[in-house]
C-alpha cells in the first residue's frame, strides 16, 4: 500500500489501529501489547526504537540532515480502572479497564505523524517520539526520567498534546502560562483516645477532631491564599470507627485529599497550612496528629518559545482559528515532569461535542477519530517548522 498526498497519514489504518488500542486497554506500567505495537509501527518506518523506558515507555528517533536541534514529542499510552459503560463496536474486552481519557487516540495521532515525517524527510534535527506509559497518577514521565531519558535523548524543547471535549476536531487551544494545575495528595491522621461511645470524659475524640479539620481546610483557599492566585484542597476519603460498632470511639481517624495549584509558592503554602491546621486541631483538642503531603506532580507552564512554536503550527493545520485564551484546568498531567527540565508547551486538540456529557474520565467517554488527521498534521507541522 502506498500513502500518496491524498492520504498522508493511512488514515483508515490508524483509526482501525485507535479502536484496536481501545478494544485492547492496559493500565499504567502494564501496556505490554500497546507498546509492542508501537515499536513495530514505528520500526516499520525505518525509525530507530528504545524499548523499556521507564518499564513499557517506548522512544522512537528520528534523524534527518544535519540540523543540531532536537526536540521531543510526547503522547501517553495507559488507560483507566474503570468500567466502559458505553456502546461501540469497539468496546474493551479487559474488564475494568477503559481508554477513558482519549490516550488510545494520543497514541495512534503521534505514531501517524511520525511514519509521515520518516517518510516524507521534510526537516533538519533529531526528533524524538515520546511514547509514555503510566500517566494516570502512577508516575510514567518520572519513570521515563529515572530511566535518562534527558541524558540519552537531549533535547532543546518538548511538546505536549491532550484531546479536548467541547472544541471541534479541526479546532485547537494553545495558550502561554499554566495549563494544568500541580496534583499533590495529603494524609492527616488524628490519634485520640478511644473508648465507650457511652463515656466520651474517659477518652480523647479524634472524630470530633477531624469534623473541625475537614472545616477549617476550606479557610485556606478563601483566606490564605491570594484570593487571585488560583489554589484547590478538597478532602476525598475518610475513614474511623467501624459501622458494627456504633457504641465505640475509635482511637484514630485519617483523612486524606488533593492540593492543586499552578505556582511554586502557592503549592508550598498549600502544603504548610493544611499541616499547621491538622497540627492546630489536634492541641486543641490535646491528641497527636501524623501529617503527610505528597508532591506528585508540578504544574504544566506552557514557556514562551515553544509556545510560540506551537501556535504557528496549530494556525497552519487546522480550520478554525486556534484559541488562545482556553482556561487553565485543575487537572494534572505529568508531562510536567519534562517540561519542568526543559521549555516546554501542552495544547488542546478538539474531540468535539461531549456526547451524552461524556467528558474525560467517564465510563461513556470515546476519543473522536475525526481529531487524528488534525493532531498528526499538528505534529509534522510543528517538527517541519521547528527543525528547519
Ligand atoms: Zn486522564
Ligand atoms: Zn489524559
Amino acid at each position: 500500500m502506498t500513502h500518496g498526498d491524498n492520504d498522508p497519514f493511512e488514515l483508515e489504518a490508524m483509526i482501525a489501529l485507535r479502536r484496536d488500542l481501545h478494544a485492547h486497554p492496559e493500565l499504567g506500567f502494564e501496556e505490554v501489547r500497546t507498546s509492542a505495537i508501537v515499536a513495530e509501527k514505528l520500526e516499520e518506518a525505518g525509525i530507530e526504537v528504545h524499548r523499556g523506558l521507564g518499564g513499557t515507555g517506548v522512544v522512537g528517533t528520528l534523524r534527518i540532515g544535519d540540523g543540531d536541534r532536537a526536540i521531543a514529542l510526547r503522547a501517553d499510552m495507559d488507560a483507566l480502572a474503570m468500567p466502559e459503560l458505553g456502546e461501540v463496536p469497539y468496546k474493551s474486552g479487559t474488564a475494568n479497564t477503559m481508554h477513558a481519557c482519549g490516550h488510545d487516540g494520543h497514541t495512534v495521532m503521534l505514531l501517524a505523524a511520525a511514519r509521515h515525517l520518516a517518510r516524507a524527510r521534510k526537516f533538519s534535527g533529531t526528533v524524538h517520539f515520546i511514547f509514555q506509559p503510566a500517566e494516570e497518577g502512577r508516575g510514567g514521565a518520572k519513570a521515563m526520567l529515572a530511566d535518562g531519558f534527558l541524558d540519552r535523548f537531549p533535547i532543546d524543547a518538548v511538546y505536549g498534546l491532550h484531546n479536548m471535549p467541547g472544541l471541534a476536531t479541526d479546532e485547537m487551544a494553545v495558550v502561554v502560562g499554566p495549563q494544568l494545575a500541580s496534583s499533590d495528595s495529603w494524609e492527616v491522621t488524628f490519634h485520640g483516645v478511644g473508648t465507650h461511645g457511652a463515656k466520651p470524659h474517659l477518652g480523647r475524640d479524634a472524630m470530633t477532631a477531624a469534623a473541625h479539620f475537614l472545616t477549617a481546610i476550606h479557610t485556606i483557599v478563601a483566606r490564605v491564599v491570594d484570593p487571585l492566585q488560583p489554589a484547590v484542597v478538597s478532602a476525598c476519603a475518610i475513614s474511623g470507627g467501624d459501622f458494627r460498632a456504633l457504641n465505640v470511639i475509635p482511637d484514630d481517624v485519617r483523612i486524606g485529599g488533593t492540593a492543586r495549584a499552578y505556582t511554586g509558592e502557592v503549592r508550598d503554602q498549600l502544603e504548610a497550612e493544611i499541616g499547621r491546621l491538622a497540627e492546630g486541631v489536634a492541641n486543641m483538642f490535646c491528641i497527636r496528629v501524623s501529617y503527610d503531603f505528597k508532591r506528585r506532580i508540578p504544574p504544566v507552564i506552557n514557556a514562551a518559545a515553544p509556545t510560540d512554536a506551537a501556535l504557528a503550527a496549530a494556525r497552519a493545520v487546522t480550520g478554525k482559528p486556534v484559541v488562545t485564551n482556553f482556561p487553565p484546568s485543575t487537572a494534572g498531567d505529568d508531562f510536567a515532569e519534562f517540561g519542568n527540565l526543559v521549555p516546554g508547551c501542552y495544547v488542546w486538540l478538539g474531540n468535539g461535542p461531549a456526547v451524552d456529557g461524556a467528558l474525560h474520565h467517564n465510563s461513556r467517554y470515546d476519543f473522536n477519530d475525526e481529531a487524528i488527521a488534525t493532531g498528526a498534521r499538528y505534529w509534522t507541522a510543528l517538527v517541519e517548522q521547528e527543525l528547519r
